[in-house]
């Protein structure tokens, strides 16, 4: 399958930061960005550039509250304090920054909805821990939730998937959407038992007429490549098929890489080309390769930069070398102060023994049981 794909960037999404002591890097969103051209990615003539711009008000609007909006606007008068208990510092422009971040999402989205291209990939969105009127967890406003009522809004859409991939459960996001049944949200996460934000649990599967259609697919700390992809394959792609969304949102947080400082999953590279040669298919089969792919979290910027370019890629079905130019990786030291992989490949993984193995094994098959129990029957899926 051909690629057609847009790539949403500017230095500006730069500006998104919490200063040089916080986790969270912007840099990695630029490092991402060289690499793709470094690599050639970005001179394919399927692949196409495209700026961000801020959300509007209006748009802001589709999903946060007045009030909030006015309050992350005083903040970013002053740029003192938090926006909530201590994870998200205000900082001068956090008002436009994080509305650069957003707009780039909703670019993202028309891209694809208008057909300028099939699939679009905005590095710099995929907040999904903020709320309605409140910022959690390094997100200020949830771009994934405004560019969903965006789609909703302007496209006449009646159903959407949004599939979140990032360790942490996209907290904000489910409690924006989880009484609307026109969205399908997958979310596999480390487990809410031992990380941030203590939830999505299985029992968490959306309210009123939502009921059914929000899926939490918890997973226990070190799991690894062939377990993820196990539960992925048994539930994702089944749901995916029989509720036939005529678009995929896709937040592809990449903190469950085994070398993540925030998390404890262990995927490797690797990984993400299968994940993202999965959906990218399945947005093919099931909704005319309509496909938008966000960021999320992850905090060692050459992993992450090595992630991206990794997805980019595979969405667009273009073929990377293992190898990784050494432009970048001159570049790459000079930012990060240590030498990062050479090459896309991780050369190694965290390894696990049998008895871990087997506990994870059998926790990850009860979570699979337990969600089949629940929601196959709901979405008329045999067993
Ligand atoms: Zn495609
Ligand atoms: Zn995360």
């Amino acid at each position: 399958m051909g690629g057609n794909t847009g790539l949403i960037y500017s230095d500006d999404f730069m500006k998104y930061d919490f200063g040089p002591t916080h986790p969270l890097r912007p840099i990695r969103l630029k490092l991402t960005f060289d690499l793709l051209r470094e690599t050639g990615v970005l001179d394919n003539s399927s692949v196409s550039i495209h700026l961000p711009r801020q959300a509007t008000e209006d748009e802001l609007l589709l999903v946060h509250t007045k009030e909030y909006i006015e309050e992350v606007k005083a903040f970013s008068k002053t740029g003192v304090g938090y926006l909530d208990l201590g994870d998200t510092p205000a900082f001068k422009g956090i008002h436009e920054a994080t509305a650069m971040a957003v707009g780039g999402s909703i670019v993202a989205a028309d891209l694809v909805m208008k057909g300028g291209a099939q699939h679009a990939f905005n590095p710099a969105g995929g907040l999904h821990h903020a709320g309605i009127d409140h910022a959690a967890g390094f997100c200020v406003y949830n771009d994934i939730a405004v560019t969903i009522r965006h789609i909703q809004r302007n496209y006449r859409i009646k159903k959407l998937a949004l599939i979140d991939l990032d360790v942490h459960h996209g907290d904000g996001t489910q409690e924006i959407l989880n009484s609307d049944p026109t969205v399908l949200t997958i979310d596999l996460h480390e487990s809410g038992k031992f990380l941030y934000p203590g939830r999505g649990f299985t029992n968490e599967m959306g309210e009123g007429k939502g009921r059914g259609y929000k899926v939490n697919i918890p997973l226990p700390p070190l799991t690894s490549s062939d377990c993820y992809l196990r539960a992925f394959d048994e539930l994702v792609p089944p749901l995916l098929r029989a509720f036939k969304p005529e678009v995929i949102v896709n937040q592809f947080g990449v903190d469950t890489h085994f070398d993540d400082p925030l998390a404890h999953l262990s995927l490797t590279t690797e990984t993400y080309r299968e994940l993202a040669s999965r959906l990218h298919s399945i947005a093919h089969e099931v909704c005319d390769g309509k496909y938008v792919v966000l960021g999320g979290g992850g905090y060692k910027p050459e992993n992450v930069a090595r992630a991206w370019a990794i997805v980019f890629s595979t969405i667009n079905g273009t073929t990377l070398s293992d190898k990784i130019p050494k432009k970048w990786i001159d570049l790459c030291r000079e930012v990060i102060k240590r030498d990062p992989p050479t090459t896309f490949s991780d050369k190694y993984e965290r390894t696990i023994n049998n008895v871990e193995r087997e506990t994870i094994t059998r926790a990850i098959d009860q979570t699979i049981m337990q969600i089949k129990n629940n929601l196959f029957p709901i979405h008329g899926i045999r067993q």
